[in-house]
């Protein structure tokens, strides 16, 4: 009997050879006496100094303002045309991809899913070393999201990576050897780090992700030389009875209701850090809350602090200096993690230093950076609905009563816009000073919220909304027209209003990287290709195809006078459902004649479903439960639009006693496919198995849809533009 391989996590074929350009320098030529190169060598003067740094990335937004902003400009308007591809490195991992790549002294850092983390010489694109934290199959099921990781910190010779299953590690730059490692979280607990650790004199910041799942978020700060736990501080305040932290956790529990600690709290920051050197504060983007409707998280109309702010600490201390609330009552999954960007303006005459922020919520903050006022907010997206604005005296959204449907009714929902994936969500964007405008990686679109106490928390994520109720509200008389749009959107932070846009077709455009070349680099998710547009006006002036969505932040680095810009190309569930998924990173110059090798075509699948079994009642109750547990990686209504397999196709399906010993016993669980023994019954198995059984004989009769029907409409390689069938949905973007 065969037994189909579940998950893909594992299974890529390694190729580690890189292809070089026509100008390669091999290691090997350097004299064996000659000393060893100062990998990795950054600290605190040359960060602070980063502009005469200019041709190095050496910290994620690569200074400490996160402005993803490179002074270089050799590759500029006049010449991007001539830009092609330097060399490519392939990943051994076909999962999401969303690493921006750090370059220091000549090599590139960069991650991959599974918390992976590749070094690479820039002038030749040779492996140099490569690392495994080995984080175990089985801990994807603690992720909402995929199995990513954002990228490292480089300080003094060590880069730091956080893992999956909540590890902080130093490793050596040059040899990739561990130096120290630290747990920063409870293992008992569905903790993750998905983001990229911060550095900054000395210490090295860390958050974790998995408050959808009950847990307690905090910022941790660990000596960078020895991995000691310098200082942390919590999000949402912990069980009263066992005793506060700190002062703010007192006063924070005062707007909280019921026993709000038995889920978590929530609150973690899984993405936005950010060090203001000006102030030497650290300001940190704290998550939602679960589960998601305020009222059944806490019951008495609280705005919940510290959860989707903004908070300012102290960098040596983690003493809480200020905080800004984007969301308060957060129900929608409006985490405020978003990138915070730090920059000088110029608003009403007056040079302020501020903090920006293009919340999830679909509201462009700017906040002095100092003291957290509230400089100005409006929507850069159209049709926000769920506050009509923000009130710049007091700070606080005006909300719009209908949108509260975690207090209208467990029956009555909202379709709220943005929806909980965001108007902007972790995909970075970037401030070009020189244009003075914001280049935001947005997307729009409309989601139906019902709460529902008992209903629909799937994968054991405490969400308490009924997907069910809620997408049934579309086919209700005058509801809200559904639509999901995708844009790069330029934003001109001081008069708050948009400048330019490039729309993407309910495509999702990736992290955005900005030069004083005059230009804007930026994957896509659908298109499947790098392009690079014109900062002052949107026209895009190159595109190379990149036979796989890229959604991660690109940067750019300068090594012997030659400019280089590198993207982890490669895009997570969901957002590669047009073909196969090819991770690797992608490394451009100016004349650059490597190319990518051709496009494999998956082997064609046969549907060769058992009898159909079950009655209407265990039909429909095998739906619900599909749907519930096991539609977010293997597709709505049975059939796969991801790099998941389409289980109407599964040769499990011809045996009850295989199909059993995966969901149950855990057969696949190497390849994070878990045992769902703790959530589901012999009955509900059964069920789904019917029901996955009816949907194969379905596509026997009726032709496959989704992802199978597109790879038999194809022939040949991957295009750069996917042909959407008429009858398929858009997937739903996976939220944070
Ligand atoms: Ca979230």
């Amino acid at each position: 009997m065969r037994i189909p391989i579940i998950a893909a996590a594992c299974a890529a074929v390694l190729c580690l050879a890189a292809c070089a350009g026509s100008d390669t320098r091999s290691a090997d030529t350097r004299s064996p006496n000659a000393p060893a190169p100062a990998y990795g060598n950054v600290d605190a003067k040359r960060l602070l100094a980063a502009d005469q740094n200019a041709g190095q990335w050496m910290s994620t937004g690569r200074t400490y303002s996160e402005q993803r902003f490179s002074p270089l400009k050799r590759i500029n308007t006049d010449n991007v045309a001539q830009l092609g591809l330097a060399w490519y490195g392939d990943f051994d991992t076909n999962r999401g991809q969303e690493s921006t790549p750090i370059e220091v002294d000549g090599i590139v850092y960069v991650t991959t899913a599974w918390s992976k983390l590749y070094a690479y010489e820039v002038k030749t694109g040779k492996l140099l070393w490569r690392y495994d934290p080995q984080v175990p199959g089985t801990w994807g099921v603690n992720t909402c999201c995929d199995v990513v990781n954002r990228g490292v910190a480089v300080w003094k010779g060590k880069v730091y990576l956080g893992t999956l299953d909540g590890r902080l590690i130093a490793l050596d730059a040059g040899s990739g050897k561990v130096v120290w490692e630290a747990q920063t979280t409870d293992k008992t607990k569905p903790y993750s780090i998905t983001g990229a650790p911060r550095v900054e004199q000395g210490k090295v910041f860390i958050g974790q992700a998995g408050s959808e799942f009950g847990t307690r978020g905090y910022l941790s700060a660990y000596d960078a030389a020895t991995g000691k736990l310098d200082w942390r501080w919590y999000i949402s305040p912990g069980n009263p009875a066992d005793g506060f932290e700190n002062k703010q956790m007192e006063l924070a529990a005062k707007t909280w209701g019921g026993e709000w600690w038995k889920t978590g709290g929530g609150g973690g920051p899984w993405d936005a850090i950010t060090y203001d050197q000006t102030t030497d504060l650290v300001l940190v983007g704290t998550g939602n809350g679960a589960p998601w409707p305020a009222e059944i998280r806490s019951p008495g109309n609280n705005t919940n602090l510290y959860l989707s702010c903004i908070v300012a600490l102290r960098a040596d201390t983690g003493e809480y200096v200020w905080h800004y609330q984007t969301t308060p009552h957060e129900s929608w999954d409006y985490d405020g993690t978003q990138q915070i960007t730090i920059a000088d303006l110029v608003i009403k005459g007056k040079k302020r230093h501020v903090a920006m922020q293009a919340s999830k919520n679909g509201f462009f903050y700017v906040l002095d950076a100092k003291t957290g006022e509230l400089l100005s907010a409006e929507p850069f997206v159209k049709g926000v609905n769920w506050a009509f604005n923000i009130d710049l005296k007091t700070g606080i959204p005006d909300f719009n009563p209908a949108a509260r449907y975690d207090k209208t009714g467990n029956e009555k929902g909202f379709i709220v816009v943005p929806t909980p994936g965001g108007a902007h969500s972790w995909h970075p964007m970037s401030y070009n000073p020189e244009t003075g405008l914001v280049y935001i990686p947005a997307m729009n679109g409309t989601y139906p919220m019902v709460a529902a106490r008992e209903d629909d928390n799937p994968m054991g994520q405490k969400l308490s909304i009924s997907m069910r109720k809620g997408f049934a509200m579309y086919d209700q008389p005058g509801a809200a027209k559904r639509f999901n749009e995708g844009y790069l959107i330029a934003w001109d932070p001081v008069n708050q209003k948009e400048v330019w846009r490039v729309s993407f077709d309910g495509s999702r455009g990736g992290g955005t990287l900005t030069t004083a070349g005059g230009l804007v680099f930026q994957g896509n998710s659908k298109n499947q290709e790098f392009a690079a547009y014109r900062a002052d006006n949107g026209q895009k002036l190159w595109s190379m195809p990149a036979q796989t969505g890229i959604v991660a932040g690109a940067s750019t680095f300068e090594v012997d006078g030659e400019q280089y810009v590198a993207v982890a190309a490669g895009s997570r569930i969901g957002g590669n459902y047009y073909s196969s998924n090819y991770s690797r990173l992608l490394v451009f110059k100016l004349g650059g004649t490597a190319k990518l090798p051709p496009t494999v075509e998956p082997p064609a699948q046969v549907l060769n479903p058992p009898p159909q079994f079950g009655t209407p009642e265990v039909m429909s109750h095998g739906a619900d439960t599909y749907n519930r547990f096991c539609g977010t990686c293997h597709g709505t209504d049975g059939q796969s639009r991801g790099l998941f397999p389409d289980l109407r196709y599964s040769g499990a399906l011809n045996s009850a006693e295989v199909f059993h010993s995966i969901v149950i016993d855990g057969a696949l669980s190497a390849n994070g496919m878990v045992s769902f023994k703790t959530a589901l019954t012999e009955a509900d198995v059964n069920s789904i198995r019917a029901y996955v059984v009816s949907r194969s004989h379905d596509a026997v009769k009726n032709g496959p849809g989704g992802m199978a029907a597109m790879q038999q409409q194809r022939s040949g390689p991957a295009s750069a533009t996917g042909t959407k069938p008429a009858d398929q949905k858009a997937a739903p973007e996976a939220s944070h």
